[in-house]
């Protein structure tokens, strides 16, 4: 159930479902053989010897007429890291993330989908079987318009330098980042949206990220991350770009008290950090 806060203008998801989430239990539900512990898988890559597995969220932050939320689990390796993969892992991964983006795309009610990967206890991460979740929401949340009407400071991030490229995608350190080391990676194309990336350049980005991943967790001296894909809402054109925040750091009272978040690593030197982390 959402419920607009009057006072803020903020968005609450109230999900009594996810009180009852497991934290790091005994026998990890991710894991091949535990299969019957989780809702039924409606993907599974390349075939029932899964290396990909994608099933509802038995916890979800939204469901019914409101939209789904779905876990991928991304490797059957238990402590087989993100920037570890092989690219074929990557490859499966990638058509994971397309396919489920594009079948609850055309949900019913949907409005919005977001994808995003929460990484350590500080991200919020309750397993730690590496995973991602795509959720369908039945409203463009305020966070995406308002990236929508700001998009030119997306051209604006384009001119900053880059702490890593490649042909399609470029990785720099937002003029205001929210946390110490948080890095966005753009589309060079500034029409490219996540629906119609290549698998070519699916596996590239997801690349790019191993690399962002491994610096981040080395220069923060901590694993806990979040990546979140921001894919323009239905309609709308926008550069699509993916945002790493190092989690590391807790928000406190200066944030929740006034709004202004405190980071105590301005850009210029997390990019320095980064290129020799
Ligand atoms: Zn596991």
């Amino acid at each position: 159930m959402f419920v607009r806060d009057s006072l803020s203008g903020r968005m609450v998801a109230f999900s009594s479902k996810r009180s009852k989430r497991p934290h790091r239990p005994t026998t990890c539900p991710f894991c091949p053989g535990a299969e019957a512990l989780t809702p039924p898988a409606m993907l599974v890559l390349p075939d029932a010897d899964w290396r990909v597995r994608v099933f509802p969220n038995a916890f979800p932050v939204v469901s019914g007429k409101n939209g789904r939320h779905e876990v991928i689990v991304e490797t059957p390796r238990h402590g087989e890291w993100f920037e570890n993969y092989s690219g074929a892992q990557l490859a499966l991964l990638f058509g994971a993330f397309q396919q489920r983006f594009a079948a609850l795309s055309k949900a019913r009610n949907a409005r919005y989908v977001l994808l995003f990967k929460n990484f350590g206890d500080k991200s919020g991460a309750s397993i730690p079987h590496e995973h991602s979740q795509i959720l369908s929401l039945p409203f463009v949340p305020d966070a995406v318009k308002t990236e929508w009407k700001n998009r030119k400071a997306l051209e604006v991030g384009m001119k900053r330098p880059a702490l890593i490229e490649d042909q399609w995608f470029k990785v720099i350190c937002p003029e205001a980042s929210f946390f110490p080391y948080q890095v966005r990676v753009l589309a060079k194309d500034k029409n490219a949206r996540f629906e119609s990336l290549s698998q070519e350049q699916g596996v590239a980005l997801l690349t790019l990220l191993q690399s962002v991943i491994r610096k981040v967790k080395a220069a923060q001296g901590a694993p806990d991350y979040t990546v979140v894909f921001h894919a323009a809402s239905k309609g709308k054109v926008m550069r699509f770009f993916v945002d790493v925040m190092p989690r590391k750091a807790v928000w406190g009272g200066v944030e929740l008290g006034s709004g202004v978040l405190v980071n105590f690593k301005e850009p210029d030197v997390a990019l320095r950090d980064l290129k020799t982390a």
